[in-house]
Protein backbone atom coordinates (compact mmCIF):
# COMPACT_ATOMS: atom_id res chain seq x y z
CA UNK A 1 0.00 0.00 0.00
CA UNK A 2 3.13 2.29 0.86
CA UNK A 3 3.44 3.21 -3.00
CA UNK A 4 0.02 4.34 -3.79
CA UNK A 5 -0.78 6.34 -0.31
CA UNK A 6 2.15 8.34 -1.01
CA UNK A 7 1.45 9.13 -4.14
CA UNK A 8 -2.08 10.00 -3.26
CA UNK A 9 -0.18 12.25 -0.47
CA UNK A 10 2.09 13.25 -2.60
CA UNK A 11 -0.81 14.88 -4.65
CA UNK A 12 -1.84 17.00 -1.69
CA UNK A 13 0.96 19.02 -0.75
CA UNK A 14 0.96 21.11 -4.13
CA UNK A 15 0.40 24.79 -3.24
CA UNK A 16 -3.09 25.46 -5.60
CA UNK A 17 -2.17 27.72 -8.63
CA UNK A 18 -4.38 30.31 -9.81
CA UNK A 19 -4.66 31.67 -12.81
CA UNK A 20 -5.10 34.98 -14.66
CA UNK A 21 -5.97 37.00 -11.48
CA UNK A 22 -9.49 35.51 -10.21
CA UNK A 23 -9.25 37.78 -7.18
CA UNK A 24 -11.97 37.64 -4.14
CA UNK A 25 -15.26 37.84 -5.65
CA UNK A 26 -16.57 39.90 -3.05
CA UNK A 27 -19.44 41.91 -5.16
CA UNK A 28 -20.24 38.37 -7.11
CA UNK A 29 -23.29 35.77 -7.18
CA UNK A 30 -22.65 32.83 -5.15
CA UNK A 31 -22.67 30.95 -8.55
CA UNK A 32 -19.22 33.10 -9.43
CA UNK A 33 -17.93 31.98 -5.77
CA UNK A 34 -19.04 27.99 -5.91
CA UNK A 35 -16.93 28.67 -9.95
CA UNK A 36 -13.97 30.07 -7.52
CA UNK A 37 -14.20 27.04 -5.30
CA UNK A 38 -14.11 24.60 -7.95
CA UNK A 39 -11.34 25.86 -10.12
CA UNK A 40 -9.62 25.91 -6.38
CA UNK A 41 -10.00 21.94 -6.43
CA UNK A 42 -8.54 21.90 -9.46
CA UNK A 43 -11.19 21.35 -11.75
CA UNK A 44 -12.78 22.55 -15.11
CA UNK A 45 -16.48 24.26 -14.42
CA UNK A 46 -16.74 24.20 -17.78
CA UNK A 47 -16.64 20.40 -18.12
CA UNK A 48 -19.76 18.23 -18.81
CA UNK A 49 -20.41 17.34 -14.72
CA UNK A 50 -19.50 20.61 -13.48
CA UNK A 51 -21.39 22.96 -16.01
CA UNK A 52 -24.79 23.34 -13.73
CA UNK A 53 -22.56 23.14 -10.42
CA UNK A 54 -22.59 26.47 -9.27
CA UNK A 55 -26.02 27.11 -10.38
CA UNK A 56 -27.60 23.97 -7.96
CA UNK A 57 -25.01 24.58 -5.22
CA UNK A 58 -26.49 28.28 -4.91
CA UNK A 59 -29.91 27.34 -5.49
CA UNK A 60 -29.42 24.32 -2.30
CA UNK A 61 -27.75 27.02 -0.69
CA UNK A 62 -30.45 29.10 -0.89
CA UNK A 63 -33.38 27.05 -0.46
CA UNK A 64 -31.62 26.20 2.78
CA UNK A 65 -31.54 28.88 4.44
CA UNK A 66 -35.01 30.20 3.56
CA UNK A 67 -35.86 30.34 6.89
CA UNK A 68 -34.25 33.68 7.57
CA UNK A 69 -37.01 35.73 5.18
CA UNK A 70 -39.93 33.50 6.48
CA UNK A 71 -42.24 34.69 9.72
CA UNK A 72 -43.50 32.15 12.27
CA UNK A 73 -46.67 34.84 12.47
CA UNK A 74 -47.63 34.54 9.10
CA UNK A 75 -47.63 30.64 8.84
CA UNK A 76 -49.91 30.69 12.41
CA UNK A 77 -51.90 33.44 12.52
CA UNK A 78 -54.56 31.99 10.44
CA UNK A 79 -53.74 28.47 11.64
CA UNK A 80 -55.23 28.65 15.40
CA UNK A 81 -59.11 27.10 15.98
CA UNK A 82 -61.14 28.14 18.59
CA UNK A 83 -61.25 24.06 20.56
CA UNK A 84 -63.62 24.60 23.36
CA UNK A 85 -63.46 22.68 26.79
CA UNK A 86 -59.59 22.32 26.52
CA UNK A 87 -59.58 24.57 29.84
CA UNK A 88 -61.01 23.53 33.35
CA UNK A 89 -58.54 25.78 35.05
CA UNK A 90 -58.04 22.64 37.51
CA UNK A 91 -54.23 21.39 38.21
CA UNK A 92 -51.15 22.45 35.74
CA UNK A 93 -50.34 19.46 32.94
CA UNK A 94 -53.57 18.28 32.42
CA UNK A 95 -55.89 21.35 33.23
CA UNK A 96 -55.22 23.22 30.34
CA UNK A 97 -55.72 19.97 27.66
CA UNK A 98 -54.36 17.26 26.81
CA UNK A 99 -51.05 16.81 25.40
CA UNK A 100 -50.33 17.30 21.45
CA UNK A 101 -47.22 15.77 19.85
CA UNK A 102 -46.11 15.75 16.48
CA UNK A 103 -43.23 13.21 15.55
CA UNK A 104 -40.69 12.23 13.40
CA UNK A 105 -40.61 15.30 11.27
CA UNK A 106 -37.98 15.47 8.80
CA UNK A 107 -35.85 18.02 8.66
CA UNK A 108 -32.44 18.91 7.44
CA UNK A 109 -30.21 22.28 8.58
CA UNK A 110 -26.89 23.66 7.33
CA UNK A 111 -24.37 23.20 9.59
CA UNK A 112 -23.25 26.69 10.71
CA UNK A 113 -19.76 25.32 11.87
CA UNK A 114 -18.57 23.78 8.17
CA UNK A 115 -21.92 24.44 6.05
CA UNK A 116 -22.14 20.93 5.59
CA UNK A 117 -26.03 19.90 5.72
CA UNK A 118 -27.63 17.90 8.62
CA UNK A 119 -30.46 15.67 8.91
CA UNK A 120 -32.84 16.20 11.87
CA UNK A 121 -35.61 14.44 13.09
CA UNK A 122 -37.73 16.70 15.27
CA UNK A 123 -40.20 15.75 17.68
CA UNK A 124 -42.70 18.51 19.47
CA UNK A 125 -44.79 18.68 22.08
CA UNK A 126 -47.15 21.18 23.38
CA UNK A 127 -50.47 21.64 25.92
CA UNK A 128 -52.94 24.02 24.33
CA UNK A 129 -54.13 27.17 26.43
CA UNK A 130 -56.59 29.87 26.00
CA UNK A 131 -59.11 27.54 24.23
CA UNK A 132 -57.01 27.86 20.80
CA UNK A 133 -55.17 24.67 19.11
CA UNK A 134 -53.00 25.40 16.33
CA UNK A 135 -53.01 23.41 13.26
CA UNK A 136 -51.16 20.35 13.15
CA UNK A 137 -49.02 21.02 10.23
CA UNK A 138 -48.33 24.29 11.09
CA UNK A 139 -45.45 22.59 14.44
CA UNK A 140 -43.28 21.26 11.19
CA UNK A 141 -43.84 24.21 9.21
CA UNK A 142 -43.03 26.43 11.99
CA UNK A 143 -39.72 23.78 12.91
CA UNK A 144 -39.00 24.36 9.35
CA UNK A 145 -38.35 28.29 9.52
CA UNK A 146 -35.45 27.82 11.92
CA UNK A 147 -34.23 24.61 10.30
CA UNK A 148 -33.71 26.62 7.21
CA UNK A 149 -31.12 28.91 8.46
CA UNK A 150 -27.28 27.99 9.08
CA UNK A 151 -27.96 25.74 13.05
CA UNK A 152 -26.45 24.10 15.38
CA UNK A 153 -28.93 21.61 17.20
CA UNK A 154 -29.15 22.93 21.00
CA UNK A 155 -29.98 26.74 19.42
CA UNK A 156 -32.47 24.82 16.83
CA UNK A 157 -34.34 23.47 19.34
CA UNK A 158 -34.62 26.60 21.81
CA UNK A 159 -35.53 29.08 18.30
CA UNK A 160 -38.62 26.39 17.77
CA UNK A 161 -39.72 26.31 21.05
CA UNK A 162 -39.49 30.00 21.66
CA UNK A 163 -41.28 30.42 19.15
CA UNK A 164 -44.18 28.42 19.53
CA UNK A 165 -44.37 29.74 22.98
CA UNK A 166 -44.83 32.97 21.86
CA UNK A 167 -46.49 32.69 19.00
CA UNK A 168 -49.36 30.59 20.12
CA UNK A 169 -49.01 30.94 24.21
CA UNK A 170 -49.77 27.34 25.06
CA UNK A 171 -49.38 25.87 28.46
CA UNK A 172 -46.37 24.95 27.73
CA UNK A 173 -44.14 23.60 24.83
CA UNK A 174 -41.37 20.39 24.63
CA UNK A 175 -39.02 20.54 21.57
CA UNK A 176 -36.73 17.04 20.71
CA UNK A 177 -34.34 16.92 18.02
CA UNK A 178 -32.29 13.86 17.03
CA UNK A 179 -29.04 15.10 14.40
CA UNK A 180 -26.95 13.27 12.37
CA UNK A 181 -23.81 15.36 10.59
CA UNK A 182 -21.56 13.14 8.24
CA UNK A 183 -18.20 12.79 9.38
CA UNK A 184 -15.03 14.34 8.39
CA UNK A 185 -13.16 11.94 5.91
CA UNK A 186 -9.93 12.05 8.49
CA UNK A 187 -12.01 10.74 11.12
CA UNK A 188 -13.91 8.51 8.98
CA UNK A 189 -10.08 6.67 8.45
CA UNK A 190 -9.07 6.72 12.18
CA UNK A 191 -12.66 5.48 13.10
CA UNK A 192 -12.19 1.68 10.26
CA UNK A 193 -13.60 -0.87 12.42
CA UNK A 194 -11.70 -4.06 11.11
CA UNK A 195 -13.36 -6.22 13.64
CA UNK A 196 -16.86 -4.98 12.47
CA UNK A 197 -16.02 -3.80 9.19
CA UNK A 198 -19.78 -2.94 8.49
CA UNK A 199 -20.06 -1.09 11.44
CA UNK A 200 -18.00 1.87 9.85
CA UNK A 201 -21.13 2.87 8.24
CA UNK A 202 -22.62 4.14 10.82
CA UNK A 203 -19.45 5.41 12.25
CA UNK A 204 -19.77 7.40 9.48
CA UNK A 205 -22.13 9.70 11.27
CA UNK A 206 -22.32 12.07 14.49
CA UNK A 207 -25.17 11.62 16.32
CA UNK A 208 -26.29 13.97 19.10
CA UNK A 209 -29.84 15.02 20.26
CA UNK A 210 -30.91 18.03 21.87
CA UNK A 211 -34.40 19.30 23.42
CA UNK A 212 -35.77 22.92 24.66
CA UNK A 213 -38.80 23.45 27.01
CA UNK A 214 -40.81 25.83 28.30
CA UNK A 215 -44.23 25.90 30.68
CA UNK A 216 -45.58 23.07 32.23
CA UNK A 217 -42.89 21.27 31.02
CA UNK A 218 -40.21 22.39 33.09
CA UNK A 219 -42.35 21.76 36.15
CA UNK A 220 -40.74 19.45 38.75
CA UNK A 221 -43.88 18.18 39.70
CA UNK A 222 -45.18 17.57 36.12
CA UNK A 223 -45.15 14.09 34.48
CA UNK A 224 -45.46 15.45 30.76
CA UNK A 225 -41.65 15.25 29.78
CA UNK A 226 -42.14 11.44 30.64
CA UNK A 227 -45.58 11.61 28.68
CA UNK A 228 -43.95 12.94 25.76
CA UNK A 229 -40.90 10.18 25.88
CA UNK A 230 -43.34 7.32 26.21
CA UNK A 231 -45.45 8.57 23.32
CA UNK A 232 -42.11 8.57 21.49
CA UNK A 233 -41.29 5.35 22.26
CA UNK A 234 -44.37 4.20 20.78
CA UNK A 235 -42.87 5.18 17.53
CA UNK A 236 -39.38 3.45 18.85
CA UNK A 237 -37.80 7.07 19.14
CA UNK A 238 -36.09 7.28 22.18
CA UNK A 239 -34.55 10.30 23.65
CA UNK A 240 -31.56 10.50 25.33
CA UNK A 241 -32.54 10.71 28.95
CA UNK A 242 -30.08 13.45 29.51
CA UNK A 243 -30.70 15.08 26.06
CA UNK A 244 -29.29 18.56 27.39
CA UNK A 245 -27.00 18.54 24.94
CA UNK A 246 -24.08 20.08 26.98
CA UNK A 247 -21.57 17.74 27.17
CA UNK A 248 -22.21 16.41 22.70
CA UNK A 249 -22.65 20.17 21.58
CA UNK A 250 -18.80 20.77 21.46
CA UNK A 251 -17.72 17.56 19.66
CA UNK A 252 -20.91 17.95 17.54
CA UNK A 253 -19.56 19.51 14.24
CA UNK A 254 -16.64 16.82 13.46
CA UNK A 255 -14.78 20.23 11.99
CA UNK A 256 -14.75 21.84 15.49
CA UNK A 257 -11.86 19.50 16.66
CA UNK A 258 -9.70 20.33 13.18
CA UNK A 259 -7.33 22.48 14.04
CA UNK A 260 -7.04 25.33 11.44
CA UNK A 261 -4.32 27.15 12.73
CA UNK A 262 -1.43 24.46 12.07
CA UNK A 263 -3.53 24.45 8.29
CA UNK A 264 -1.96 25.42 5.51
CA UNK A 265 -4.99 27.07 4.56
CA UNK A 266 -3.10 30.74 4.36
CA UNK A 267 -2.98 29.62 0.73
CA UNK A 268 -6.04 29.18 0.47
CA UNK A 269 -7.20 32.60 1.25
CA UNK A 270 -9.00 33.18 -1.74
CA UNK A 271 -11.52 30.49 -1.32
CA UNK A 272 -11.81 31.16 1.93
CA UNK A 273 -13.15 34.76 1.00
CA UNK A 274 -15.51 33.21 -2.11
CA UNK A 275 -17.04 31.13 0.59
CA UNK A 276 -17.30 34.22 3.14
CA UNK A 277 -19.29 36.10 0.34
CA UNK A 278 -22.15 33.23 -0.13
CA UNK A 279 -22.04 33.99 3.33
CA UNK A 280 -22.94 37.46 2.54
CA UNK A 281 -24.91 36.34 0.02
CA UNK A 282 -27.45 34.26 2.35
CA UNK A 283 -27.55 37.55 4.34
CA UNK A 284 -25.40 35.90 7.00
CA UNK A 285 -22.62 37.92 8.61
CA UNK A 286 -19.40 35.79 8.23
CA UNK A 287 -17.99 38.11 11.23
CA UNK A 288 -20.61 36.94 13.93
CA UNK A 289 -18.70 35.15 16.26
CA UNK A 290 -20.05 31.20 15.68
CA UNK A 291 -19.77 31.94 11.87
CA UNK A 292 -16.11 33.11 12.28
CA UNK A 293 -13.91 29.79 11.44
CA UNK A 294 -16.45 28.36 9.02
CA UNK A 295 -15.09 29.74 5.36
CA UNK A 296 -12.14 27.71 6.71
CA UNK A 297 -13.83 24.78 7.72
CA UNK A 298 -15.64 24.84 4.95
CA UNK A 299 -12.48 25.17 2.16
CA UNK A 300 -10.43 22.27 4.29
CA UNK A 301 -13.30 20.04 3.68
CA UNK A 302 -13.31 20.94 0.23
CA UNK A 303 -9.82 20.09 -0.19
CA UNK A 304 -10.23 16.70 1.33
CA UNK A 305 -11.43 16.25 -2.38
CA UNK A 306 -9.04 18.26 -4.71
CA UNK A 307 -8.14 16.87 -7.96
CA UNK A 308 -5.20 15.14 -7.27
CA UNK A 309 -2.34 15.40 -10.69
CA UNK A 310 -0.84 11.98 -9.95
CA UNK A 311 -2.37 8.97 -11.53
CA UNK A 312 -2.75 5.98 -9.22
CA UNK A 313 0.44 4.73 -9.15
CA UNK A 314 -0.64 0.98 -9.93
CA UNK A 315 2.72 -0.88 -9.10
CA UNK A 316 3.62 -1.40 -5.98
CA UNK A 317 -0.40 -3.31 -4.93
CA UNK A 318 0.27 -6.72 -6.09
CA UNK A 319 1.16 -8.99 -3.16
CA UNK A 320 1.65 -12.59 -2.64
CA UNK A 321 -1.35 -14.67 -1.28
CA UNK A 322 -1.22 -14.81 2.02
CA UNK A 323 -4.21 -15.34 4.58
CA UNK A 324 -6.92 -13.49 2.61
CA UNK A 325 -10.60 -15.36 2.88
CA UNK A 326 -11.56 -17.16 -0.22
CA UNK A 327 -13.93 -19.67 -1.53
CA UNK A 328 -13.71 -21.56 -4.78
CA UNK A 329 -16.06 -21.44 -7.22
CA UNK A 330 -15.93 -23.80 -10.64
CA UNK A 331 -12.00 -24.17 -9.85
CA UNK A 332 -11.80 -20.35 -10.11
CA UNK A 333 -10.83 -18.70 -6.59
CA UNK A 334 -12.96 -15.87 -5.62
CA UNK A 335 -11.45 -13.39 -3.27
CA UNK A 336 -14.05 -10.53 -1.60
CA UNK A 337 -12.82 -7.74 0.77
CA UNK A 338 -16.15 -5.96 2.17
CA UNK A 339 -16.90 -2.49 3.57
CA UNK A 340 -14.37 -0.96 2.62
CA UNK A 341 -15.22 2.85 3.84
CA UNK A 342 -15.08 5.53 1.53
CA UNK A 343 -16.73 9.71 1.38
CA UNK A 344 -16.70 10.98 -1.63
CA UNK A 345 -17.61 14.53 -2.89
CA UNK A 346 -20.60 15.03 -5.41
CA UNK A 347 -19.71 17.00 -8.14
CA UNK A 348 -23.07 18.05 -9.01
CA UNK A 349 -24.04 19.46 -5.57
CA UNK A 350 -20.30 20.00 -3.93
CA UNK A 351 -22.03 17.88 -1.11
CA UNK A 352 -20.50 14.09 0.47
CA UNK A 353 -22.21 11.06 -0.36
CA UNK A 354 -19.82 8.19 1.70
CA UNK A 355 -20.74 4.57 2.78
CA UNK A 356 -18.65 1.28 2.02
CA UNK A 357 -17.02 -0.37 -1.12
CA UNK A 358 -17.18 -4.59 -1.60
CA UNK A 359 -15.38 -5.95 -4.16
CA UNK A 360 -15.00 -9.44 -5.47
CA UNK A 361 -11.95 -10.65 -7.69
CA UNK A 362 -10.81 -13.82 -9.45
CA UNK A 363 -7.30 -14.44 -8.69
CA UNK A 364 -5.25 -14.73 -11.82
CA UNK A 365 -3.39 -17.46 -12.72
CA UNK A 366 0.02 -15.88 -11.61
CA UNK A 367 -1.59 -15.64 -8.43
CA UNK A 368 -1.15 -11.95 -8.33
CA UNK A 369 -3.19 -10.84 -5.47
CA UNK A 370 -4.43 -7.47 -3.79
CA UNK A 371 -4.76 -7.56 0.22
CA UNK A 372 -7.32 -5.19 2.11
CA UNK A 373 -5.05 -1.82 2.88
CA UNK A 374 -4.39 -2.13 -1.43
CA UNK A 375 -8.03 -2.49 -2.05
CA UNK A 376 -8.63 0.52 0.40
CA UNK A 377 -5.87 2.85 -0.91
CA UNK A 378 -7.90 2.12 -4.33
CA UNK A 379 -11.08 3.15 -2.89
CA UNK A 380 -9.51 5.92 -1.45
CA UNK A 381 -7.94 7.58 -4.07
CA UNK A 382 -10.91 7.17 -6.58
CA UNK A 383 -13.64 8.66 -3.46
CA UNK A 384 -11.15 11.81 -2.68
CA UNK A 385 -12.11 13.64 -5.78
CA UNK A 386 -15.34 15.14 -7.05
CA UNK A 387 -17.78 12.20 -8.34
CA UNK A 388 -20.86 10.87 -9.17
CA UNK A 389 -21.27 7.23 -7.61
CA UNK A 390 -21.43 5.60 -10.71
CA UNK A 391 -18.22 6.62 -12.20
CA UNK A 392 -16.42 5.96 -8.61
CA UNK A 393 -18.16 2.23 -8.83
CA UNK A 394 -16.81 1.74 -12.44
CA UNK A 395 -13.18 3.59 -11.61
CA UNK A 396 -12.38 1.19 -9.01
CA UNK A 397 -13.33 -1.77 -10.94
CA UNK A 398 -11.46 -0.82 -13.72
CA UNK A 399 -8.39 -0.31 -11.08
CA UNK A 400 -8.56 -3.44 -10.04
CA UNK A 401 -9.08 -5.23 -13.28
CA UNK A 402 -5.58 -3.34 -14.25
CA UNK A 403 -3.45 -4.84 -11.83
CA UNK A 404 -5.22 -8.65 -11.77
CA UNK A 405 -6.60 -8.91 -14.96
CA UNK A 406 -9.27 -11.45 -14.34
CA UNK A 407 -12.71 -10.71 -13.04
CA UNK A 408 -13.90 -8.11 -11.34
CA UNK A 409 -17.09 -7.25 -9.36
CA UNK A 410 -17.44 -4.07 -7.10
CA UNK A 411 -20.76 -3.01 -5.35
CA UNK A 412 -20.65 0.62 -4.02
CA UNK A 413 -23.46 1.55 -1.25
CA UNK A 414 -24.05 5.08 -0.04
CA UNK A 415 -25.98 7.93 1.65
CA UNK A 416 -25.77 10.80 -0.48
CA UNK A 417 -25.84 14.17 1.91
CA UNK A 418 -27.38 15.83 -1.55
CA UNK A 419 -30.53 13.76 -1.32
CA UNK A 420 -31.14 14.36 2.45
CA UNK A 421 -31.19 17.95 1.29
CA UNK A 422 -33.40 17.55 -1.01
CA UNK A 423 -35.84 15.72 1.07
CA UNK A 424 -35.82 13.12 -1.36
CA UNK A 425 -34.06 10.50 1.36
CA UNK A 426 -33.39 10.55 4.98
CA UNK A 427 -30.30 9.03 7.11
CA UNK A 428 -29.98 5.12 6.58
CA UNK A 429 -31.90 4.88 3.13
CA UNK A 430 -28.98 4.12 0.48
CA UNK A 431 -28.10 3.67 -3.02
CA UNK A 432 -26.56 1.20 -4.51
CA UNK A 433 -24.27 0.84 -7.75
CA UNK A 434 -22.52 -2.08 -9.35
CA UNK A 435 -19.94 -2.96 -11.80
CA UNK A 436 -19.04 -6.15 -13.26
CA UNK A 437 -15.75 -6.84 -15.42
CA UNK A 438 -14.63 -9.55 -17.15
CA UNK A 439 -15.42 -13.40 -15.68
CA UNK A 440 -17.81 -11.84 -13.46
CA UNK A 441 -19.66 -10.80 -16.34
CA UNK A 442 -20.33 -14.33 -17.32
CA UNK A 443 -19.96 -16.55 -14.15
CA UNK A 444 -23.42 -16.23 -12.76
CA UNK A 445 -23.25 -18.34 -9.80
CA UNK A 446 -19.89 -16.02 -9.03
CA UNK A 447 -22.12 -13.10 -8.65
CA UNK A 448 -24.65 -14.20 -6.77
CA UNK A 449 -22.09 -16.01 -4.22
CA UNK A 450 -20.75 -12.49 -4.07
CA UNK A 451 -23.46 -10.53 -3.14
CA UNK A 452 -24.17 -13.31 -0.68
CA UNK A 453 -21.22 -12.80 1.10
CA UNK A 454 -21.84 -8.90 1.12
CA UNK A 455 -25.45 -9.63 2.57
CA UNK A 456 -23.95 -12.21 5.06
CA UNK A 457 -21.93 -9.46 6.46
CA UNK A 458 -24.37 -6.95 6.27
CA UNK A 459 -26.52 -9.17 8.48
CA UNK A 460 -23.56 -10.35 11.14
CA UNK A 461 -21.64 -7.03 11.26
CA UNK A 462 -24.54 -4.39 12.82
ZN1 LIG B 1 -20.55 20.88 10.75
ZN1 LIG C 1 -25.53 15.05 -5.63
Amino acid sequence: MGALEEGHFDAESPAIAFGGGGGAPAAGTIEDAVRVLLKGLGEDSDREGLRKTPMRVAKAFREGTIGYKQKVKDIVQDALFHEAGLDNGVGQAGGSGGLVVVRDIDLFSYCESCLLPFSIQCHVGYVPSGRRVLGLSKLSRVADVYAKRLQEPKRLAHEICAALQNSIAPAGVFVALQCWHIQFPEALKLNLNPGHPSRSIMQGWVRTSASSSTGVFTEKSSSLCEEFRALLKFRGVSLDSNDSGGSSIHSWCPSKSLDLRSDSLASHSILVDAVASILRSLDEDPSRKELVGTPYRYVRWLMNFRRSNFDLMKNGLTNQLENVDRYIRGGNVINSELNLPFCAQCEHHLLPFHGVVHIGFFYGTERKAIDRPGLQSIVHFYSCKLQVQERLTKQIAEAVHFVLGNGVMVVAEANHICMISRGVEKVGSNTATMAVIGQFAMDATAKSSFLEAISKSTATGG
